[in-house]
This record gives C-alpha cells, structure tokens and sequence, in this order.
C-alpha cells in the first residue's frame, strides 16, 4: 500500500485502540482503509405477502432501497433517513439481516428487514417508479447474482 497523498510506500504502525494501521514515515498520518457503509433494506407490507422494489437513474433493473451511512451516523439512523428521503415513510419493525462487502465500489452493505403498516408511499424524485411485489414474483424480477436477490432470498430463507 502506497499513501495516496505523496506516494511512499506504508508501513504498518501500532495505534491504540485500532492495532497496526498502515502509517506514512513522510507525512506523517496513519492511512486507513477507505471504505463505504451502507444500508440497504428489503421492506414488506404489513401482511409480508409483497415487497417493494424500486427503480432509479433511469435503470430498467428493480432493487432495493438503499444509500450510504454518513460519517457518525449509526446504521438504525440512516435506515429511518433513507427511507424517509426517498419512499416518505417509516417503518414500524425493522430487523437486521445480513451484511456483504461490496467488492466494486468498495461498500459494505448491511441489509435490513422492515415492515410497513401502509402500501402508500411518498417517494422523491430519486425514484422513477415503484413496484409492491408478491414475494415469488419479487424472486423473478430481481436479477441474478445481484445483493438485492442475495438479501431477498436471505429474508424468505429466515422464515420471519
Ligand atoms: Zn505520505
């Protein structure tokens, strides 16, 4: 590992609390991991028999809701912030799920479950159209090999 500022080579450095953590000798700085956390969430109706799914960005591939954890932000906040911001509503349970490390934008991604007491929505202009899914047809409109249908399938398997 190289430091990203004036491109000497890192050698890792005892820090309290955190172990050895790449260290730059000429600036200085210890060098953490950059990485991204995020949430995403597989939301139910009341009755769990459907699921929502979303599309955004002018893409024709349904997923779940999700978005990045701000810096000091735990991840039950950015759930009700992210669903608040872009569906308008707020779950009555939530539960977490899973969490997979997002190899191509360098994201971890820790999926919930919610349940919503209303199939009404007020989603903002991030979202161009919604779908309230039943389950086994959420199952096919979900792509393959994505973390959508990885923590979807996760939620039906749970058995909750
Ligand atoms: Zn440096």
């Amino acid at each position: 590992m190289y430091c990203d500022k004036c491109g000497n080579k890192l050698e890792p450095k005892f820090l309290e609390f955190e172990g050895m953590i790449p260290y730059c000798n000429s600036c200085n700085e210890y060098k953490f991991l950059k990485y991204s956390t995020a949430v995403s969430m597989v939301i139910l109706n009341y009755e769990r028999t459907k699921t929502l799914l979303i599309r955004q960005y002018g893409s024709k591939t349904y997923r779940l809701v999700a978005g990045y954890v701000d810096k000091g932000e735990s991840l039950e906040h950015a759930l009700l912030r992210e669903m608040g911001e872009e569906i308008g509503r707020r779950p009555i349970f939530y539960k977490y799920q899973k969490s997979q490390y997002f190899k191509k934008s360098e994201t971890l991604i820790c999926n919930f479950y919610c349940i919503l007491n209303s199939e009404d929505l007020f989603p903002n202009h991030e979202i161009d159209d919604y779908l309230w899914a039943p389950l086994d047809e959420a199952k096919e409109l979900l792509k393959d090999t994505t973390l959508a249908k990885d923590f979807f399938k996760i939620y039906l398997e749970s058995g909750e």
